[in-house]
């Protein structure tokens, strides 16, 4: 394909590897989703700004790109083994919900989170629509693979050849922490289908050659990538995480499934953590930050997707506001630059202009998705004199890739001060009176709407700012 070869690191190798797609032509990608029994949290999202921004490379160097991001909406135990509770059930039971409202409700809101940060897979399965597919691939592995305990089918991991190697290459201990199911072979092993107890009452469970219960969370990822790409696929992606259970798992079904070796995706690429002072960012300890509470404060999405692409998604990433902050400045400077661009009259349409601009973006991008390294390329060619025409071709494809939206961000979506605002004290105090009252009547349209009006006049509104500003110019 075209421009620099593209080199990715894979996770299973530990090396650096030329992308060479399995089909011609076309680039086939599978992310593990969320599981949707509360608010995704903004690591998780970093997880899917790495994994449309991979894909959107794919499609810049010329592949037919095919990218599947599932909702886990059954199976994920607080444990990324088998012990524990469901999540979905545990939420349902201290939501007073039932399980498949609950599922929905947080789907809705994961899918609305992935069109504010501009990230576009091009299929979004859930797992329940699959479970039929997951209890014939256990059928299908079951004899050479699997055994019985009353709790359900188990995966016996000394099966395969060389289990955990994934994990093994990429931690000094080894496979994960592992907690214990009675009666199982080995630490590992996992479940493939989880019976439900007697006299115990789940909200979302099947029929089985097991028993009336629920799939296991690593075959929902089995089969949905082999339903939705074929097996073998290209690029498999997830936190990394998910490099110590989860993938090992899912290598060792696929193992299962094709009889030999097929690990099910030919690259495996994992994306380090968001942190914050206090480590990781995680919903489990039910205390973190959404994207909602980030343009709560202020900020556009895009300057979170911003945050991300100035770290190489194989580096930890430290959040703060001060560094949120850094990177809606550093998005308002492009979009000033941008709008200078498109308002620049047309010399002559300069093809050479455009491909020397594009071609150290191509390089930094080809280098394992070197996306700190590309944005100065952005920038140095909405910068350059090398004429409007050919400057304007050369973003409109480099933004293509970074997925920043940048000719059709406008200054009041940044909240920037247009020159010609005019303000007016009385004015300010009155359109905050009324988006008060509108706020307490729960009209969010409104109040959002007196919001931008204010802002257009250069005015940013100040939820609890902790000085207790309303407002600033
Ligand atoms: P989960 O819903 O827990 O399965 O997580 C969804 C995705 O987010 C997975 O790919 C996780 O590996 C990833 N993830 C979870 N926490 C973080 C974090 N703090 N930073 C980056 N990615 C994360
Ligand atoms: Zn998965």
């Amino acid at each position: 394909m075209s421009g620099a070869p593209l080199q990715l690191f894979n996770s299973l190798t530990r090396r650096l590897e030329t992308f060479e797609p399995i089909h011609p032509g076309e680039a086939r990608v599978y992310s593990c989703g969320p599981t949707v029994y509360n608010y995704q949290h903004v690591g998780n999202m970093r997880a899917y700004v790495f994994a449309d921004t991979l894909g959107r490379v794919l499609s810049f160097k010329g592949y037919d790109l095919t990218h599947v991001i599932n909702i886990t909406d059954v199976g994920h135990l607080t444990s990324d083994a088998d012990a524990g509770d469901d999540k979905m059930e545990k939420a349902a039971a201290s939501q007073g919900k039932s399980a498949w409202d609950i599922a929905r409700h947080y789907q809705q809101v994961f899918e609305a989170d992935l069109a504010r940060l501009n990230i576009r897979p091009t299929a979004h399965p859930r797992a329940t629509d699959y479970v039929e597919g997951m209890i014939a691939w256990g059928k299908a592995i079951e004899d050479k693979h699997c055994y019985r305990l009353d709790s359900g089918l188990y995966f016996d991991v000394s099966t395969v050849p060389d289990y955990g190697r994934l994990a093994r290459a990429n931690t000094d201990e080894g496979e994960g922490r592992i907690d214990s199911v009675e009666g199982k072979r080995h630490a590992a092993d996992f479940a493939i289908w989880r019976t439900t107890p007697q006299g115990e009452n789940r909200q979302m469970e099947w029929d089985s050659p097991w028993g009336r219960g629920a799939p296991g969370w690593h075959i929902e990822c089995s089969v949905m990538s082999a339903a939705l790409l074929g097996h073998p696929f290209d690029i498999h992606t997830g936190g990394i995480d998910h490099r110590e259970i989860h993938h090992p798992n899912e290598i060792a079904q696929n193992q299962a499934h094709s009889c030999g070796p097929d690990t099910g995706a030919r690259v495996w690429m994992h994306n380090n953590f968001l942190v914050d002072r206090r480590g990781k960012m995680s919903k489990s300890s039910g205390d973190f930050l959404t994207l909602q509470a980030l343009v709560d404060r202020g900020y556009h999405p895009l300057a979170y997707r911003l945050l991300c692409l100035q770290a190489h998604y194989r580096s930890e990433l430290e959040f703060t506001w001060e560094g949120l902050s850094a990177a809606l400045t550093r998005l308002k400077r492009m979009v000033l630059a941008a709008e200078r661009l498109s308002n620049e009259a047309d010399g002559a349409t300069s093809h050479p202009m455009t491909e020397q601009l594009l071609g150290r973006f191509d390089e930094a991008i080809s280098d394992d998705l070197n996306t700190a390294l590309a944005l100065t390329a952005f920038e140095d060619a909405l910068s350059a004199k090398a004429g409007p025409a050919a400057q304007r071709a050369a973003v409109a494809r480099m933004d293509e890739v970074l997925g920043l939206s940048l000719l059709d961000l406008a200054r009041i979506d940044l909240r920037l001060r247009p020159s010609d605002a005019s303000i007016d004290e009385a004015g300010i105090v009155e359109a905050l009176a009324r988006r008060k009252e509108a706020r307490a009547a729960r009209d969010f349209a409104t109040s959002d709407a007196i919001r931008d009006e204010l802002a257009a006049k250069g005015v940013e509104v100040m939820d609890g700012d902790p000085l207790g500003w309303d407002w600033k110019l």
